[in-house]
């Protein structure tokens, strides 16, 4: 079998660096470039499957601290043409229904505006897909014509057989509500699923970019 760290997109990814969190929409950095962004219900594995993608344990943390859960927390692949995103969790019982508003409204702009987000990574446990907190962030991509890529994670917790129905089944939720979307198991406890990821990662991040034309092609072109 090939090694998943062989994948050029693992391989961008494995260079991730956090870049800075974000309160609102006007802290992001410059939106230029591309980025994908990751979400998902709190405890979904979400942080794990950043930190698999970026070969670290810690990197996700950040998005852990104290203080920083309600921001948008954002790493840098490479130079500072290519990003990941990870939003803010949903789901916090002790945050205050105040902040909880105001939180929706940054997440609301940050979706809304930016212009270099190319997709969506959403995140949902394989025992618990499709929450409502999940159907909320389809139809919000859907509305922005946002591709979303659906993730199912802690696949490890069934069995080959169970877990291929469920993907099956989530497909099947996801046709009947009218969204489109791709779907995949994944568990970053056996980092199983990465290369996948990886190729719809490279899609939205235009990696590995296509070879320049040589000079002679264009001159054809000409
Ligand atoms: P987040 O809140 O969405 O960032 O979720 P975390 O990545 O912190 O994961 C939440 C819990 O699920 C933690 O206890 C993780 O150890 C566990 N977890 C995450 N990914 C996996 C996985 O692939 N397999 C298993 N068995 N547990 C996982």
């Amino acid at each position: 079998m090939s090694s998943p760290a062989l994948h050029p997109v693992l391989q961008l990814t494995a260079r991730a660096q956090f870049l800075t969190s974000a309160p609102t929409l006007a802290h992001c950095p410059p939106d230029s470039g591309v980025e994908v962004a990751f979400a998902g219900r709190s405890n979904a594995g979400k942080s794990s499957c950043i930190n698999a993608l970026a070969r670290q344990k810690q990197l996700a943390r950040a998005s852990k601290t104290p203080g920083r859960t309600q921001l948008i927390n954002f790493f840098l692949l490479g130079d500072d043409s290519r990003r990941l995103v990870d939003l803010p969790g949903y789901g916090y019982a002790k945050v205050a229904k105040d902040l909880k508003r105001e939180w929706q409204e940054h997440l609301a702009f940050y979706l809304e505006g930016r212009g270099s987000l190319r997709g969506l990574i959403l995140l949902m446990d394989i025992r618990h897909p499709l929450t409502d907190f999940d159907q909320g962030m389809l139809a919000w991509a859907q509305a922005r014509h946002l591709p979303v890529h659906c993730v199912l994670t802690k696949a490890d917790k069934l069995n080959r057989g169970p877990a291929l129905n469920a993907l099956q089944a989530v497909k099947r939720e996801l046709k009947a509500a009218g969204f489109e979307a791709s779907v995949q198991l994944f568990s970053a406890l056996k980092m199983s699923g990465l290369e996948e990821l990886g190729d719809r990662l490279g899609q939205w991040l235009d990696y590995p970019p296509p070879p320049e034309l040589p000079v002679e092609a264009h001159a054809r072109l000409a």
